[in-house]
């Protein structure tokens, strides 16, 4: 057993100072003043000294086998290593693959699941990289989503990308169509995520989808919705008719300069322009290719998402002024909700231990998941 001592919950809705107990891998009690010495037995105890706790983050969207690699086999990304999602809060991680369907392989992703697994973490992955058809592990996307427990849906798969294969609107829709029943068939959220690139269509590939299957806003999951002004406009109406929308983390200067909207200021914006914070999640990128390119498309450089991104993205999210707990949603409860996380995503008793204690400069300081202290200082 482990008992948390004067933290400060945000479940992520605020609940003031309290006791958490853990044990079994799962909250047990969550009480303003929880007494050692009732307990059957002698608890572990960490006293949080009255600093913000809040649930361990959900990084939806990771390439944690690696992804990408644009610039050449020389410029392939490296797989994720754990202590840098600890280091940011994350207890979660969904992972995809990326550019690179040929040389990364779904057998590849699904081996870096259960390493994570074994390491403490909770990990499941989706079928399929950019190109459609998509690979998958069992040559069929109902198959690898009703069978192998660890896939939850399908993607990234790219749409208005130079380097998507360009689907049509048949094959998206049959594609959608089956993740949705497969995940209706076992339970799980059978959602698609969709790469959004750079190209004029944006989303116009999501709303075409959405006009002949009532259902595509409870299944698509599009991210990189920040990217440019125009795709950022397309977010929002999307979000406004109830369909969630997932903004990356990860930048860098050049992304900014052709005029990326960060994650935090769409938050900002969207509270203050009334639209649902509940249908936006925001991910992380972490291990992919942010790639440089040309004005005739032609790489230029390449660096690496990071996980630590959403900290950065949390703080600034703080400095505009956003309250914790609306800062915490996208990287909580939302993304929870939306992949059928049923454990996941907030601080209650029956939920699983995924706790970040942060120190008072908002970095994770202590990480438990599943229970377990896996990230302490040093
Ligand atoms: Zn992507």
């Amino acid at each position: 057993m482990l008992l948390l001592k004067n933290a400060d919950v945000y479940a992520p809705e605020p609940q003031g100072i309290c006791d958490l107990l853990i044990g079994g891998g799962e909250i047990l009690a969550i009480q303003p003043h929880i007494e050692e010495a009732g307990l059957p037995v002698q608890p572990d105890v960490i006293d949080a000294d009255g600093c913000p706790v809040t649930p361990g983050f959900i990084d939806n969207h990771v390439h944690i086998a690696g992804g990408g690699g644009e610039g050449g086999f020389h410029t392939r990304t490296s797989e994720l290593d754990i202590q840098s999602a600890l280091r940011a809060g994350v207890t979660t991680l969904v992972g995809v693959l990326g550019t690179d369907g040929i040389a990364r392989s779904m057998e590849d992703l699904l081996a870096k699941v259960y390493a994570l697994r074994n390491a403490g973490l909770s990990a499941w992955c989706y079928t399929g990289s950019y190109h459609v058809p998509i690979r998958t592990l069992t040559e069929s996307l109902m198959r690898d989503i009703m069978l192998i427990e660890p896939i939850i849906g399908a993607g990234e798969i790219a749409v208005s990308d130079h380097r998507s294969s360009r689907p049509s609107s048949a094959e998206l829709a049959r594609l959608v169509a089956d993740a949705r029943v497969a995940g209706m068939l076992s339970g799980k959220a059978g959602v698609v995520n969709f790469h959004l690139g750079d190209e004029p269509a944006g989303m116009e590939p999501l709303f075409e989808l959405a006009e002949s299957l009532n259902y595509a806003k409870t299944v698509l999951l599009p991210t990189h919705c920040g990217r440019n002004k125009a795709l950022y406009e397309q977010a929002k109406t999307w979000a406004s008719g109830g369909g969630t929308v997932d903004f990356t983390t990860s930048s860098v200067p050049q992304f900014v300069k052709n005029g990326e909207i960060s994650a935090s200021r769409a938050l900002d914006e969207f509270i203050r322009e009334g639209i649902d914070i509940a249908f936006m999640t925001w991910s992380s990128d972490g291990q992919g290719s942010l790639p440089l390119f040309d004005e005739k498309g032609q790489f230029s450089g390449l660096t690496t998402g990071t996980c630590q991104s959403l900290i950065t993205e949390l703080k600034s999210a703080l400095a505009l002024g956003i309250p914790l707990e609306t800062a915490l949603a996208p990287l909580t409860v939302n993304p929870a909700r939306m992949l059928k996380l049923r454990r996941k995503g907030n601080l209650a008793p029956g939920s699983d231990a995924d706790i970040v204690i942060f120190d008072r400069a908002m970095e994770p300081e202590t990480v438990i998941a599943d229970g377990r202290v896996l990230f302490s200082p040093a």
